[in-house]
Parts: structure tokens; C-alpha cells; sequence
């Protein structure tokens, strides 16, 4: 945290991911936006994960002056870990938030502007279109809506200490750190099993808790898990407390029916128990589909032209920074195209590679 309460975007991070991770150092640039110099641009992009801060250096190189409304969480998801070992580019790793303060100074070198703030509301009916945010309001020609989605958490104070170090929401990110480990998923719907069956990959053994005697799952991935010999499922648990100074050691754990307690000695613990996409602001202008997520048409089109869409806050297939940094490209592509095409901008090359 700052002297003024906010929280730093890249500043004072000090949590590890892998049980046996060193503590990381801090990176990037630690000073916070709250209103850019201008309120006008031709497009304005509303999150400051991979997603968003991609299509900023692609705006930004292509002349389009850039405005991001990054949110109070600047930086994303990314910002939740520690050891990111799959985005290409980084042969030994890099940490998540020294991942995002380079994106976002690279931003900035092109001439993007930050407003490290929440969105409240849009008005979509017209152009430019209208967005306000802690009583500004901004106007834009093109908007690129990039706000993510939440990973959702038990909401226990052991584990957000202890994320980042044994506890993570993310099977396909972290299981490489779980290897020959004894671990624990939480959750009873499909991704749950989805990413109790991967992590086997990995881990010795996987202990799968569910608080009813019922899955949300399909019959298929809970048959699958029960055949599968590393797959231990434990009905009926509720999770008190995830036990550990440093790392992930144990968890308390409480029979649901009887309130029975008892202890579970695992090193790791991943929580599959949903996502919530970011799209309070949007929901009464742009499509959602039934698990909440934004609609999508032909590429990164929203239903409002002009209005782009990139990364976790549709995408609840790959969730991964890549993918969401590669649509952050293509929004930014197509929302310079698009502006050329209304003789918004001046058509120009195409894209200023
Ligand atoms: C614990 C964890 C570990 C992970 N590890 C990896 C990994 O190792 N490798 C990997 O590839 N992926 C990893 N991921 C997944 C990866 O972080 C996401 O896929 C990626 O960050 C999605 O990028 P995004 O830009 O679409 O959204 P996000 O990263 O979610 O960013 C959304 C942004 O929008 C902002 N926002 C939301 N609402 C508003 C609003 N109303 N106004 C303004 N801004 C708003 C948020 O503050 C945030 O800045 C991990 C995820 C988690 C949770």
C-alpha cells in the first residue's frame, strides 16, 4: 500500500509461488495515475492486464494516443503471483508483477496515459462514446473493454497469506511446482475435476474436497477421477483453515454433515471454484453468455461497432497471459482498422510494426 491507501501498481510485492521459491523483488515502475492529461482519445482501453496493456503498445504504436483506465487492481491477475515460467520470451521465468511493469512501461514509452482507477459506468448509445470513472468522464472514439476476470477464493485469511506460496487458482500455471507433492483441489464442478486430473501430471497424490455429497461436474470427469488411482475424492469437507508460516502444510478441515474436524498434511492447494468476469460496467450495453462472460462476434467485435473486446473477460477456454496478451493485439488491430474505415484517423499502413 501507498501513503494515500491505494495500492502500488508494481511496488512491494514480496510473494513466492513455488513452495521452495525465493522471495521476488519488486519491479518495474511504482507510481500511480489517478487522471491522465487528457480526457479525449481515440481509443480507450479498460483494464491493465496482458490483454489490455497489449492492445495499449499496439494503439500507442500506431499513433492512436491511448487512454487506460487500469483499474484500482492495476496490472491483473498476474499481479496475484510470483514464478511465471510459460510466457515466451523468458527463459529462466520472470515474476508475474515484473512481467506487468515491463508491459506497462512499454506502454508508456509510446506515449500511453494511465488512470489507475475503476470504470463505473459506460454509455455506449452514441459516439464518441461516454465512460466515467471516480467522477471523470472520458470519451472515446473506440473502446477496448480488457477488465479480466477474478479468480473467486474461499475468502480465508490463511489463505490469502499463504497465497502464492502453496495456494493457487491456476492448475495449468503452477502444477509444475507440485512435482512428486501431495495436493489438494477444492471445488465440485467440472473445472475442479478438470484440474484435479491435470495436476496428476504432476503431483504424487491429489485430494479432491468438495462441502456437499453432490458434484456439479458431468458424470464423465467424476467417473474418470474416481478411477484414477492418484485421485483421492473426500465429500462432505469444508476447508477452516489452510495450515503454514511460510508455505502450505496442512489444511483443517471440517466434516460438513457430523462437524466433525481433522487434519490433512498436503503441501499444495488449488482452488477451482469459479471466475467471476469483470463486466459490471458493461452489462447493459454489450451481450453476456450464460456463465457471465462477454460475448464475442467475428474475432474481437462486440455488438457496439466501435467497441472491442480482449482476453479472460470472454475467454474462459485458454485463461492464459499469451492468449490474453495475443487478443489484446488483435482488438487493437481491428479497432485501428476500424477507425480508419470510419475516417476516424487517417487510413494509414495498416499497423505500425
Ligand atoms: C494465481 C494465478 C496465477 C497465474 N499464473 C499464470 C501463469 O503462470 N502463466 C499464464 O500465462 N497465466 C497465468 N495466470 C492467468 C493469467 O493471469 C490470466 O489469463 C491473464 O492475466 C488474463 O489477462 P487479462 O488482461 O485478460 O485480464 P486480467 O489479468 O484479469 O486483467 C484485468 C484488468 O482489468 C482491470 N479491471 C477490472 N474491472 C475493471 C473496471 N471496472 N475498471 C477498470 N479496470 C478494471 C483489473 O484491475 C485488471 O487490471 C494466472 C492466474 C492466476 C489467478
Amino acid at each position: 500500500m501507498t501513503d494515500t491507501g491505494k495500492v502500488a501498481p508494481f511496488g512491494g510485492f514480496s510473494i513466492a509461488f513455488a513452495p521452495d521459491a525465493p522471495t521476488p523483488a519488486a519491479g518495474g515502475p511504482t507510481s500511480i495515475a489517478d487522471r491522465p492529461e487528457r480526457t479525449d482519445a481515440k481509443v480507450v482501453i479498460v483494464g491493465s492486464g496482458p490483454a489490455g496493456l497489449t492492445a495499449a503498445i499496439y494503439a500507442a504504436r500506431a499513433n492512436l494516443e491511448p487512454i487506460v483506465i487500469a483499474g484500482s487492481a492495476p496490472g491483473g491477475q498476474l499481479m496475484l503471483t510470483s514464478d511465471v515460467e510459460n510466457y515466451p520470451g523468458f527463459p529462466d521465468g520472470i515474476q508475474g508483477p515484473e512481467l506487468m511493469a515491463a508491459f506497462r512501461a512499454q506502454a508508456e514509452r509510446f506515449g500511453t496515459q494511465f488512470a489507475d482507477v475503476d470504470l463505473d459506468r459506460v454509455d455506449f448509445s452514441s459516439r464518441p462514446f461516454r465512460l466515467w470513472a471516480r467522477g471523470t468522464e472520458y470519451r472515446a472514439q473506440a473502446v477496448i473493454v480488457a477488465t479480466g476476470a477474478s479468480a473467486m477464493w474461499l475468502g480465508l485469511d490463511s489463505e490469502t497469506r499463504l497465497r502464492g506460496r502453496g495456494v493457487s487458482a491456476c492448475a495449468t500455471c503452477d502444477g509444475f511446482f507440485f512435482k512428486d507433492r501431495e495436493i489438494a483441489v477444492v471445488g465440485g464442478g467440472d473445472t475442479a475435476f478438470e484440474e484435479a486430473t491435470y495436476l496428476t501430471r504432476f503431483a504424487s497424490k491429489v485430494h479432491l474436497l468438495h462441502r456437499r455429497d453432490e458434484f456439479r461436474a458431468s458424470r464423465i470427469m467424476v467417473e474418470r477421477a474416481r478411477e484414477n488411482p492418484r485421485i483421492e475424492i473426500h465429500t462432505n469437507t469444508g476447508i477452516d483453515e489452510v495450515l503454514g508460516d511460510a508455505k502450505v502444510d496442512g489444511l483443517a478441515l471440517r466434516d460438513t454433515a457430523t462437524g466433525e474436524t481433522r487434519t490433512m498434511p498436503i503441501q499444495g492447494l488449488f482452488i477451482a471454484i469459479g471466475h467471476r468476469p469483470n463486466t459490471e460496467a458493461f452489462r447493459d450495453w454489450l451481450e453476456v453468455d450464460a456463465k457471465g462472460y462477454l460475448v464475442v462476434q467475428d474475432q474481437t467485435n462486440s455488438k457496439v461497432e466501435g467497441v472491442f473486446i480482449a482476453g479472460d473477460v470472454h475467454d474462459h477456454r485458454y485463461r492464459q497471459a499469451i492468449t490474453a496478451a495475443g487478443d489484446g493485439c488483435r482488438a487493437a488491430i481491428d479497432a485501428e482498422r476500424w477507425l480508419e474505415a470510419e475516417g476516424i484517423t487517417e487510413a494509414n499502413t495498416l499497423t505500425a510494426w
